[in-house]
Order: structure tokens, then sequence, then C-alpha cells
């Protein structure tokens, strides 16, 4: 199975930066199902074209498989399309050779990340069921030109007709990382077969790889279906997903909101105590790496800044706005060098899996669990308790029994107009309760504010350590 990429912009050889991949050697990377290899069968200023060369071992495969089940190989698990053609091998094999380009990343080229580029994808042999027509309306929608070239069954008996296997070119002025991820979803679409076992997992891989162009996209539901192999919950939690992120500026109501929120809370500048009670919590567990999810403007990443007890400070929201002001509150640009090696900002959602995230000591979560979709809660939970699992996990979040003190809010009314729900205490500890268990965590639960004799506090904080 081969991919060529090209780029005809010069310089050209800029392709290598982009791909993390040296034009100048040959390199090999071993995969669970056999080998890949890069290399560049040309790189000159005008034109350069990197070879993804795929060596599939179907004797491998099996021989694994068998060894896990006890299943014998039938002759079809040993002589198959698989060694040969573009399928989901080749996307695996995109995430694991090519993943920083996929994923956009470049520390020293970042300007370069964001350029369309004129790149030619060529795919050696694609089998694409659905016929040319449903490999056009793939990507012709994405600014594709596409060139297919269909293949006989076999030359010598041409009675046998076309086979479902195309050679196929794709040209366009875009973004490596746009042509990696709509190469990465559409080709086990067309190819309508994984070698893999389909769970909840590819959900979050699909709309992770198609944002940005799948929501938009007239096959939108079709190839929802068939990247998720058929199977109808998975497919219709994928769509309504897509569906659902529709809020054209969510940054700017968050900013509108946030302003309004502080407010009803300013009585009681609960938001100092607040992050005081965060930052007592880590203290006491000792942690020097932390993570602040949801960080906002970062008012807890200032204060843990200021104690040098934390020697890695990491803030993610999913909000580029928030993470701007939150850069330029925290003068990041003036920090003298050594304060700047202990701050890192970075964009990324809680309820997509990112390896980002794993090793740190302790991660807090400050009033934000209330601004997720209940229906994205159990992706959020495996992120942090089973993916990123630090040692400590600070949470805050609204007590919505404490509304009726606050005079300026209405009756049934959020503290936040973003506000997913708010919890009451029982709920908060139910839910954070069955989560420890769940994940190997124990769970204690604090006020925070004055505590009303009836309704508590208006801020109930859980910390959550890990038993192993
Ligand atoms: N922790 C901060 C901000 C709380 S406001 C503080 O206490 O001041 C909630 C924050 O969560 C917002 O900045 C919002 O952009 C962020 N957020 C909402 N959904 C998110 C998600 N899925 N992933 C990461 N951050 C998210």
């Amino acid at each position: 199975m081969l991919l060529t990429i090209t780029n005809t912009q010069p310089p050209a050889t800029d392709l290598g930066y982009l791909l993390h991949k040296n034009p100048s050697r040959v390199q090999t990377f071993d995969l669970t199902f056999g080998q890949a290899h890069v290399f560049y069968p040309e790189a000159q200023v005008e034109r350069c074209t990197a070879a993804l060369l795929l060596d599939v071992d179907p004797v491998g495969l099996v021989r694994k498989r068998r060894g896990l089940s006890g299943e014998g190989g039938t002759l079809d698990q040993y002589v198959n399309d698989r060694p040969y053609v573009a399928s989901s091998f080749l996307s695996v094999a995109i995430s694991q050779v090519f993943g920083s380009a996929l994923g956009g990343r470049s520390k020293d080229h970042a300007e370069l990340v964001d350029t369309a580029l004129p790149l030619e994808a060529r795919l050696a042999v694609v089998p694409c069921r659905g016929g040319e027509s449903f490999l056009r309306r793939l990507f012709e929608p994405l600014g594709y030109e596409v060139e297919a070239v269909h293949h006989t069954l076999d030359e010598k008996f041409p009675e046998w007709g076309e086979s479902a296997y195309y050679t196929v070119t794709l040209r366009a002025h875009v973004r490596l990382r746009e042509m990696l991820s709509h190469i990465y979803v559409l080709v086990p679409v067309l190819d309508n077969e994984k070698h893999y076992w389909v769970g909840e997992e590819e959900v979050e891989k699909l709309l992770r790889h198609g944002e940005g162009w799948l929501k938009m996209h007239p096959e939108r539901d079709e190839i929802a279906h068939r990247y998720l192999k058929f199977r109808r919950s998975l497919a219709r939690e994928a769509i309504s997903r897509l569906v659902d992120e529709d809020n054209p500026e969510p940054d700017i109501a968050e900013e509108v909101h946030a302003s309004e929120e502080e407010a009803v809370e300013r009585l009681l500048s609960l938001n100092e105590q607040r992050i005081n009670a965060v930052l007592a919590a880590l203290k006491a567990s000792g942690a020097k790496r932390v993570l602040d999810l949801g960080c906002g403007e970062g008012k807890l990443l200032r204060l843990l800044l200021a104690d040098k007890i934390f020697e890695e400070v990491v803030g993610m929201d999913v909000s580029h706005r928030v993470l701007e002001v939150a850069q330029e509150r925290l003068h990041l640009d003036r920090m003298s060098a050594r304060q700047r090696e202990r701050i890192r900002l970075i964009q990324g959602s809680l309820t997509y899996r990112d390896r980002r995230l794993a090793g740190f000591d302790a991660a807090t979560v400050v009033e934000v669990i209330e601004h997720l979709d209940t229906a994205r809660l159990a992706a959020f939970e495996r992120v942090l308790f089973e993916f990123a699992r630090p040692d400590t996990i600070v949470m805050t979040t609204p007590n919505a029994e404490y509304n009726v003190r606050f005079e300026t809010l209405p009756a049934g009314k959020f503290r936040h107009k973003d506000h997913r729900f708010e919890w009451t205490r029982r709920e908060f500890e139910a839910w954070a309760n069955g989560v420890a268990e769940r994940f190997g965590y124990a769970a204690r639960f604090l006020p925070i504010g004055a505590e009303d004799a009836e309704v508590g506090a208006p801020t109930q904080m859980g910390v959550f350590t890990r038993h192993d």
C-alpha cells in the first residue's frame, strides 16, 4: 500500500518539517500489523514528494489473533487484499507515523502548519465501495480535484469486468493536517471495512479528526454510518454531537455570562475563597506538576506560578479567546525565561482523550463540569480519570441548593447561562463517588464559602485521591 504526498510550493522540502521526517533518510516504523516506511522519491525546491509505504503482514495478523482467541486461520484470513489497498491500516499508520502533522503540531514551524499549500495525494489502490461517484461525493465538497483510474479485475480476463479498486489522486490548496485528516477518516469510509472493533472510542476519533469539516459535509450522515460501521447507536451519537456544536460564538457568550456570574457571587468574593481552597488542597497533596483544566483567564494559574512549590503548571481550555486573555493577564511574553519554563497554556477539550494530559501529579477542574453537556460527562470521566489519571483531582462546582440565597438570581435559574446543570450536594456526591469507585479513586467533599445551616455552602469541592 502506497500513499504519496507532493508539495509544489517552494521551498517544497518544507514538507519534511511538516511531516517531521527528514527528506534525506529512509525511516522504518514497526506497527502492530506490519511495518511502515517513509521516504522521499523526490526532494527538490520546486517539488517534494513524501511516500508512506505500508507493509501489512497478513500472516502475522492471523497468528496474533489466534494467539489471543484460539481461532483458526481460514484461507481468506491469509489471502486477502489488505496488504495492498488503502484501508483503516493506512489511517492507523498516518496517526502513528505522521501523528504530529495530523494533529497540526510543530514546535519550530507553527506558521507552516497553518499555511494552505498546493498538495497532491496519491493513493495507489483504494477500494471504493460505492464507486467513483461516491468517491467524488466524499472529496469534492472538501475542495479536491479528484482523479480516479478504475482497475479491471484481471487484465487477462476483461470479461470478468471492473474491480472495486481505483488509483486516486487528490489535488487541492489545503493545509497538510486537513488533507491528512480527510484521508484518515474517508479512506476507511470508502473501504467500508475496519480491521479493529468499532467502539465508543471511534466516535471520539471521528469527531476529533472530522473537526472543522465533517459537520458541514453533505455526506456527513453516510460518513458517520460507514466510519462507525453501521453501529447505529454510535453513528446517531456522533451525528447529534456534530449538530449540537452549532453555537457559532461560544467564546463570546462565555465572556458575557462569566461577568454575570461574577456579579451574582461578588458579595462573598466567592471566587477568592474557592481558589484558596483549591490551592490548599493541592498543597496538601504534595503535587509539584499541576494541570488546570478549563483554566479560563488563569486566576488559579497565577497563584500557582507565584508559589515555587509548583514546578510545572499547565492550563488548558477549550476557548482560544480566554487563553489569549490568560496569556495577557499572566504577562507570559514578559516573563523571565526561568519562570516561563514553568508554565504552558494549551488549547483542548476535556471531552477528548489527550496525551498531553498524562503524567501529572494533580489536576484541578474549577467551575467547569457544569459547562459540559450531561451526554458528554461519560467522555470527560474517561479523559480525566482513566487516561490523564493524575494522583489527585480537585474539582469544584456550584451547590444548586444555595441558589435560593442569591438575591439577584431569579428562582429556578442557574448562576451562569452556559451552565448545563447545577447539582445539589447529593447529586454531586453521588456522581463523584460513582466515578471514584469505577476508576480507583477515593473521594472526599468540602464546602467552600460560608455554610448555611439549611442549604449548605455556595460552592462544593470534591478531592479525589488515586488508590494505586
Ligand atoms: N477555572 C476557571 C474558569 C471557569 S469557567 C475559573 O475558575 O475561573 C469554565 C471554563 O471552562 C471556561 O473557560 C470554558 O471555556 C471552559 N470549558 C468549557 N467546556 C470545556 C471543555 N469541554 N474543555 C475544556 N474547557 C472547557
